[in-house]
């Protein structure tokens, strides 16, 4: 791997995960995080983490079955259900875990269907892969393809159909069209199960996701969510019925056989709830600033793709040149990931950006001016 170079480097924070960081003993504008919100470093969130150690200890030292549940994780289940609008949620320790366990337990005969988006996440493909039901994927968004596959004799003969998409796809920043797969879905009886790792916190009122931006709830199955992006902790859950929350703690392989969060984590994920429904505003600023920077990024000759979210990605189209703007922009003080084959196909290489709502006007204005001088510099504009 090294040979052939793709073993990228891993950047190193010396402080906290902020909009402007240091990193590698340099201070940079960070456009690389998942932290929308900006609660990463928030005091009210340490402030939260430190009562609960004192109130519950640093660990559960045992899985959810055995004696890892406390009070405080079914509360967290209890308030993520109400937030996501839905009977009951189940928690898990991360989104990649969840996804795991959803697509295992929801697909565990042969005589089922699993029916997924192409860009779908890495766990989903491996959640897939250890399913017994046999899959099918539909090119990107491609609506056609997927009805083509809901009338095939494979999918009409099969006793459960799961159809599974991102809300919004982590490379591009766009978003499912939801409101057609679930007219699918009803039209030939097969559920949705939603992976909104990239839009909790992000998208619909108070940053509830996709389906309720879509006005789409109580009409998709399972609402899959993390609480390691906007919410800035870790962690991930399925939302959706009493039936399914249950379901889900009975068989999900990662919560039988794998410890809980340490109650400081659970502790944290509640306030970023309380924020969310009690600060909406951070929401709008998110929005505020990604459509500034994206806007900035087109006045400048920057192709970014089909982005409609905070995720914006430059396209380069050359892995090697996405790797040397990265790290040109690095120099002059801004840190934007570049991402080549095989993650993103050959000619779609590209540097991804995500502003949050902690970025300053001014740092994105001098973000905005680095990729112009780096961008002509290189010949990308
Ligand atoms: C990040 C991500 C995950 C994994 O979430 P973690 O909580 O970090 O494990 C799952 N799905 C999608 C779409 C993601 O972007």
């Amino acid at each position: 791997m090294k040979r052939e170079g793709r073993l990228s480097r891993t950047r190193v924070l010396e402080g906290a995960q902020e909009p402007v960081a240091m990193i590698d003993g340099k201070r940079v504008i960070n456009l690389s995080s998942n932290n929308y919100l900006a609660l990463a470093n928030h005091p009210a969130m340490k402030q939260a983490a430190k009562e609960a150690i004192d109130r519950w200890g640093v660990g559960t030292a045992a899985v959810r079955p055995i004696i890892g549940t406390m009070t405080l994780h079914e509360e967290l289940e209890r308030r993520l259900a109400r937030f996501k609008g839905t009977e009951a949620a189940a928690l898990f320790q991360s989104g990649f875990t969840v996804n795991v366990a959803c697509c295992q337990s929801l697909m565990d005969a042969e005589d089922q269907l699993l029916i997924s988006d192409e860009l779908n996440h890495a766990s989903i493909i491996d959640g897939a892969r250890l399913a017994k039901a046999p899959r099918k994927i539909y090119p990107h968004r491609d609506m056609e393809a997927l009805q083509a596959i809901l009338e095939s004799p494979e999918s009409r003969r099969a006793a459960r159909k799961l159809i599974v998409t991102d809300g919004v796809f982590s490379m591009d920043g766009d978003v499912a069209p939801l409101p057609r797969i679930v007219e699918l879905a009803e039209r030939y009886d097969a559920m949705v199960m939603v992976d909104d790792a990239h839009a909790t916190g992000v998208m619909g009122k108070n940053g509830r996701g996709t389906p309720d931006h879509f006005g789409l709830s109580k009409r998709i199955q399972v609402q899959i969510g993390t609480l390691s992006k906007a919410v800035a902790s870790v962690g991930g859950y399925a939302a959706g019925s009493r039936d399914l929350a249950d379901y889900l703690r009975a068989t999900g392989r990662p919560f039988i056989f794998s410890s809980s969060h340490p109650p400081s984590v659970v502790a944290t994920c509640l306030k970023a709830l309380d924020l969310l429904e009690n600060e909406p505003e951070r929401i709008k600023t998110l929005w505020d600033r990604a459509r500034h920077f994206k806007e900035g990024l087109k006045n400048l000759g920057f192709d970014t793709g089909l982005s409609e979210t905070p995720i914006t990605p430059v396209m380069v189209g050359d892995t090697e040149k996405a790797r040397r703007m990265s790290e040109r922009l690095f120099e002059e003080g801004v840190f934007a990931l570049s991402i080549g084959f095989p993650i993103v196909a050959r000619g779609k290489e590209r540097l991804r950006t995500i502003v949050t709502a902690g970025h300053a006007s001014e740092d994105l204005d001098r973000a905005l001016e680095k990729f112009g001088l780096v961008g002509r510099e290189l010949g990308v504009i």
